[in-house]
């Protein structure tokens, strides 16, 4: 039912590889859906599914067992599994595995390995209770030992963590350094002393999210890469993570527009279908051009990483722009299924709880803005370069 002003892939071979995904999804996620979302338990058999699929190494380097598919692949593939559920298509993606390029052999092969295959998974542990936007207030920290590293630290809101086998932490080393003195760390959830406290959340049932206590030892070989370069590593994987975040906003944003219009067309009021009336029409208008402005915006930001251009804010204004879009369609889906837009047997009320996540995580459209006024120089220069 999708609209061709949206067919914005460039070869036949993009459009291929969303067929197969759209496929995977609808095989694989739509019937696991109902069941993850009731329960809020991951259905961790999705994860060798994908990786038979080769969604879980797409963009990872073909030198560390990856696919080395460009981050426009990884944009459709996230897009078409958060149509069919965002909150299953979060546990699917692989962006922050090109982090295995600053491991050893060693955690390359421990956890790397297994995670290609679908056995085991990690998570991001950035975020502290006061430290999310404000990432350098954080007081967690990793001390040398005898041995290797004493890390004490509470990461808050933490993706995947209830069941993951392995996290990315990054804690300080050297407090004063500040912006260097952060360094990364592979900890594996079975060391004594990590535990993980499920929280509940307003959307994305079927994504599991924990707070994380690590009061523990470690050795050495822990640290991943070279301490002091956490902040710069964050930042390396949250400009891919930008642009996936905006197609998971995408794929909700298209979800909630495809029901609607489904919507308007079946249901009749005052003796026509409710898509004949013009309030309606120029509704669903509105929220194609909405959808199609982030998709828009998703592609160029996909295009300009594969291309190398970082640190342009395109990928900030992309993920401004989807995840308020998402917001701004499932609400305007909401009124269009009217009253029953509030029962829970229909899917727009988790097209609009799972949403609502989007602009306050992975940088909040605050920080976004704010970067983008920093990375663009709309402050010292005087228009758009005329
Ligand atoms: C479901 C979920 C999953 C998450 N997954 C992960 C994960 O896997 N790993 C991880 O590390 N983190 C994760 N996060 C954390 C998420 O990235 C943070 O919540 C987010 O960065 C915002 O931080 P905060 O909640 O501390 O808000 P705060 O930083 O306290 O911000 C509060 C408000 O103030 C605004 N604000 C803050 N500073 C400024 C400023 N300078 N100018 C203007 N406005 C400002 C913000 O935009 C926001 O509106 C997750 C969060 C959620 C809810």
């Amino acid at each position: 039912m999708t609209s061709v002003v949206l067919d914005l892939d460039d070869t036949d071979e993009q459009r291929a590889f969303r067929s197969s995904v759209r496929a995977f999804a609808k095989r694989e996620l739509a019937p696991r859906s109902d069941e993850a979302e009731a329960t809020g338990k991951y259905p961790r058999e999705l994860l060798k599914k994908a990786a038979d699929q080769g969604l879980i190494g797409l963009t990872l380097a073909e030198e560390l067992g990856g696919l080395g598919a460009g981050v426009r692949y990884q944009a459709i593939a996230t897009e078409e599994l958060a149509y069919v559920c965002a909150g299953l298509a979060t546990g699917l993606n692989g962006l922050g595995l090109n982090l295995f390029k600053y491991a050893s052999q060693e955690q390359r092969d421990r956890y790397l390995v297994p995670t290609l295959a679908g056995e085991c998974t990690g998570s991001f542990a950035i975020t502290e209770p006061d430290a999310g936007s404000d990432v350098l207030n954080m007081s967690g920290r990793a001390v040398r030992t005898a041995d290797g590293w004493r890390i004490t630290a509470n990461k808050m809101y933490i993706t995947k963590a209830p069941f993951a086998e392995y996290l990315f932490v990054v804690v300080y080393t050297d407090k004063e350094a500040r912006r260097n003195g952060l360094s990364a760390f592979l900890v594996d959830t079975s060391t004594p002393g990590v535990t993980v406290e499920k929280m509940d959340k307003l959307g994305h049932w079927s994504m599991e999210t924990g707070m994380v206590y690590l009061d523990c030892e470690l050795p050495a070989e822990a640290l991943l890469g070279e301490e002091g370069r956490g902040l710069e590593y964050v930042g390396e994987t949250l400009e891919l993570g930008r642009v996936n975040h905006a197609s998971r906003s995408l794929g909700v944003a298209r979800a909630a527009y495809d029901a609607a219009v489904a919507y308007a067309h079946d249901r009749s009021t005052f003796g026509r279908p409710i898509n004949q009336h013009q309030a309606i029409q120029f509704k669903l208008a509105r929220m194609l051009t909405t959808v199609r402005s982030a998709a828009l915006h998703v592609r160029d930001a996909a295009v300009r990483v594969e291309q190398g251009q970082t640190t342009t804010g395109a990928t900030n204004m992309a993920k401004l722009v989807a995840s308020e879009a998402a917001v701004s369609v499932a609400t305007d889906a909401m009124q269009v299924f009217g009253g029953m837009s509030y029962i829970m047997e229909t899917p727009v009320q988790r097209f609009l709880r799972d949403a609502f996540l989007y602009p306050v995580s992975e940088g909040t459209s605050e920080i976004q803005l704010r970067n983008i006024a920093r990375l663009t120089g709309i402050v010292s220069t005087t228009g758009c370069g005329h």
